[in-house]
């Protein structure tokens, strides 16, 4: 379908379905965001006329590769591994790599789509990519996780670099995978630069980075409240996840004065109606990172607190909600509960968490709703600063990361702000605030570079 003819939404996506079958993830992403900037690019000629839309839901190119390892039994294994290089018009690809059974090319699509209009926002000259593989890092010793990834990096390595395509962590992926990648990486190309980030503080890695995205979706809740009038202090909040964005965010809002009442994991979520304190979070991390254990064992040492297994925590009556799981962990009648619970503030920190009839819904009903795209770019951000870093051949203080990374997620909600609400008075739409302001860095780029 020619986007020239396109009236609507729907044609738009009609089109896409029929050019991408099989892929829910990425049409569901795509859904969201051409709800937002098909009308802007019906109001905006230039736009149109130069198939933009189509184009950048189009990716750059994906490459698609067997990743043979062998395990403690000897036994050979193989995975499929992807790069989805999306978008590099505004900087050379970034984003990170997921490990997780349920990876697949739809989910990486969506994921690299998302992370053009998020890196666009951090005002950083990134350019969007995702990869990963459907490797099951669960249970696996850290030879063979790293036998893994020291064969993924043997194909990865020949189609990234500082200066083309700069991968970093995702969920499965974290400090001990990137080291692994790392490793090999300078093994194979006999450099050391920064084509990963999260790397180690020993390596090139940037302070701050592990907690970037949880710090980053806290400041971001923290200047909506502020836009009118209000804080985080003294707010419920509740958190899906007990991972790396999970956590951060928790010790940030406890940190600015906030009760934080649940956590999870894919086992079920744990409530403390006392709060989950500083020492709590402190057990979290070390039962997640280090002990790699389940969520359960929260409530069998806190005796506060209840588990319930095999459920999400959205049933829980709090102030402020911040799935930051992975994405559909909000459906839309978990939206509802929430709604009807008066939760004021939602803030994603995982990537598409809310299903789409649950974005409606929270738009509809007018509280603060922070899309991943805006509440969760601390994480790249962060990556950024470490590439500048490594470029620099210096590494900053944590004083100095942390203050830019404040400034880059207050300058994201400004744009929200400027994009988002269409009179002073009017209630901001950080969907459309979001999904705009990224789209026009990208596509003015675009339109510069003509037929590309
Ligand atoms: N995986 C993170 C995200 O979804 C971070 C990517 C990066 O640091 O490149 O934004």
């Amino acid at each position: 379908m020619e986007l020239e003819n396109c009236q609507s939404v729907d044609d738009f996506m009609s089109g896409l379905v029929k050019r991408n079958p099989g892929e829910p993830e990425f049409h569901q992403a795509v859904r969201e965001f051409a709800e937002s900037v098909v009308p802007f690019v019906l109001e905006h000629p230039q736009y149109q006329e130069a198939q933009i839309l189509e184009r950048m839901t189009e990716p750059d190119r994906i490459v698609i590769f067997r990743v043979t390892w062998e395990d403690d039994q000897n036994r050979i294994r193989a995975n499929r591994a992807w790069r989805v290089q999306f978008n590099n018009s505004i900087g050379p690809y970034k984003g990170g790599m997921r490990f997780h059974t349920n990876v697949t090319q739809s989910v990486l699509k969506f994921l690299g789509f998302e992370q053009t209009f998020k890196n666009s926002l951090t005002g950083l000259p990134m350019g969007g990519a995702k990869g990963g593989s459907n490797f099951n890092p669960k249970g696996k010793s850290n030879n063979e996780v790293m036998r893994f990834c020291q064969s993924l990096m043997t194909e990865l390595h020949r189609h990234i670099g500082e200066d083309t395509d700069v991968p970093a962590g995702d969920i499965g992926v974290g400090a001990r995978e990137i080291s692994y990648l790392f490793g090999q990486y300078k093994r194979l190309e006999n450099r050391f630069v920064g084509t990963l980030t999260g790397k180690g503080l020993a390596f090139g890695g940037s302070l701050v980075r592990t907690e970037a995205t949880g710090y980053g979706c806290v400041y971001f809740c923290e200047d909506m409240f502020n836009h009118v009038g209000e804080s985080i202090r003294g707010k419920t909040v509740g958190i899906s996840g007990s991972g790396n964005v999970a956590i951060y965010a928790a010790e940030k809002s406890v940190e600015l004065g906030a009760k934080v009442l649940t956590l999870s994991d894919s086992s079920g979520f744990i409530h403390d109606p006392d709060g989950i304190d500083a020492e709590k979070i402190a057990f979290v991390k070390d039962l997640k990172e280090v002990r790699r254990g389940r969520i359960n064992e929260y409530a069998e040492k806190f005796k506060s607190a209840s588990f319930h297994e095999g459920k999400r925590p959205w049933s829980v009556p709090v102030d402020v909600a911040m799935p930051c799981a992975t994405q559909n962990e909000v459906s839309g009648d978990e939206a509802r509960t929430l709604l009807a619970n008066g939760v004021k503030a939602v803030c994603e920190g995982a990537n598409m968490p809310t299903e789409l009839e649950g974005v409606h819904a929270f738009v509809k009903a007018g509280i603060l709703y922070a899309p991943a795209k805006a509440a969760n770019a601390g994480g790249v951000a962060v990556s950024g600063l470490e590439q500048s870093q490594n470029a620099l051949r210096l590494s900053w203080s944590r004083e100095e990361v942390d203050e830019r990374l404040k400034t880059i997620m207050r300058e994201i909600h400004a744009q929200c702000v400027t994009y988002g609400s269409k009179a002073k008075s009017e209630i901001v739409n950080y969907v459309d605030g979001a999904n705009i302001a990224g789209f026009v860095k990208v596509a003015e780029a675009m339109l510069a570079y003509g037929a590309v």
